[in-house]
C-alpha cells in the first residue's frame, strides 16, 4: 500500500475537507494519483507546504513559472485552509482559478495569506501558474 511515508493515513486532510488524509490529498502526495482538477491540486498543494513536501509543490508548478527551488520556512506553522471561490478548472477545462485564505503563524504571530491562483493543464495534468495576492478589505475600497 502507498501512503506509509507520512504515517497520516488515518488522520484528517491538512487541506480541512474532513476526509482522511489518504483518501483525500495523500493520494497525490504519496499514492502518485493526479488531481483531476485544479482545486484538487490546490489542496494537495497546501498539503504540500503543511508536510514541506517540497518536491511535490515543484512538480506541480507550471515550468513557465516553476522556480528552481522550493525553500519552505519551517518556523511557518500552518493551521488550515479554506477555499472562497473556483472557477472553471474542473476535468474538461484547461484553465482554472482557485481563491483560497490561507491561515499560518511564524514565531507565535497569525497571518492570513488570501491568493486567487491560477492553474493551468499541460498533457492531462494540472500546473500550478502563478497567484495574485489580496489584502484583506482592499477589494472594498477599490475605485
Ligand atoms: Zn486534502
Amino acid at each position: 500500500m502507498a501512503g506509509k511515508k507520512t504515517g497520516l493515513n488515518e488522520t484528517p486532510c491538512p487541506c480541512g475537507s474532513g476526509v482522511e488524509y489518504m483518501r483525500c490529498c495523500g493520494r497525490y502526495l504519496d499514492g502518485g494519483e493526479i488531481p483531476k482538477t485544479a482545486e484538487q491540486l490546490m489542496r494537495s498543494r497546501y498539503c504540500g507546504f503543511v508536510l514541506c513536501a517540497e518536491a511535490y509543490l515543484l512538480s506541480t508548478w507550471h515550468p513557465d513559472t516553476r522556480p528552481g527551488r522550493v525553500s519552505l520556512d519551517r518556523s511557518q506553522r500552518w493551521l488550515g485552509l479554506s477555499i472562497r471561490a473556483t472557477e472553471a478548472g474542473e476535468s474538461g477545462d484547461d484553465t482554472g482559478t482557485v481563491e483560497f485564505i490561507a491561515r499560518f503563524k511564524v514565531d507565535g504571530k497569525g497571518h492570513r495569506l488570501h491568493e486567487i491562483s491560477r492553474f493551468e493543464k499541460i498533457e492531462d495534468r494540472w500546473y500550478y501558474l502563478d497567484g495574485q495576492h489580496i489584502k484583506t478589505g482592499q477589494s472594498n475600497r477599490m475605485k
